[in-house]
């Protein structure tokens, strides 16, 4: 999986910085975004294999940056991964029905990031 390209839309610089340390130590190459607008732009922009994104952001939340990023046809099957504080009944169905294809719970656990990361990178290999 080394040499995937994963862009990462989050609003903390303290996620930014620990998410880049893990996964640039793996050998993925990062791309960041700190709000939606820029965000779906970067996605435009880098067509990314993978990318995280933090569902608290400012002004636009990251639901509707997924729905925003899957009408861009070349991301319509980008796996996207929701990112989030939030354990409320309903947050997982609700990043499923905004378009994105799985659920990482905050507070981020270094220990097993990479291999979510993996999981979710080589399911989307086997569908295309
Ligand atoms: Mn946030």
């Amino acid at each position: 999986m080394a040499g995937k390209r994963i862009l990462y839309i989050e609003d903390n610089p303290e996620n930014r910085m620990l998410v880049r340390r893990v996964l640039t130590a793996e050998g993925y190459t990062m791309i960041e975004a700190e709000d939606g607008p820029s965000g779906v732009r970067a996605a435009q922009e880098s067509l990314p294999d993978l990318i995280l994104m933090d569902i608290n952001l400012p002004e636009i939340d990251g639901y509707e940056v997924t729905s925003r990023i899957r009408l861009i046809p070349q991301l319509t099957r980008v796996p996207v991964i929701a990112m989030t504080a939030n354990v409320m009944q309903g947050d997982r169905e609700k990043s499923l029905a905004a378009g994105c294809d799985g659920y990482i719970q905050k507070p981020i656990d270094i220990d097993v990031l990479p291999e979510q990361i993996s999981k979710f990178l080589s399911r989307s290999n086997h569908d295309n």
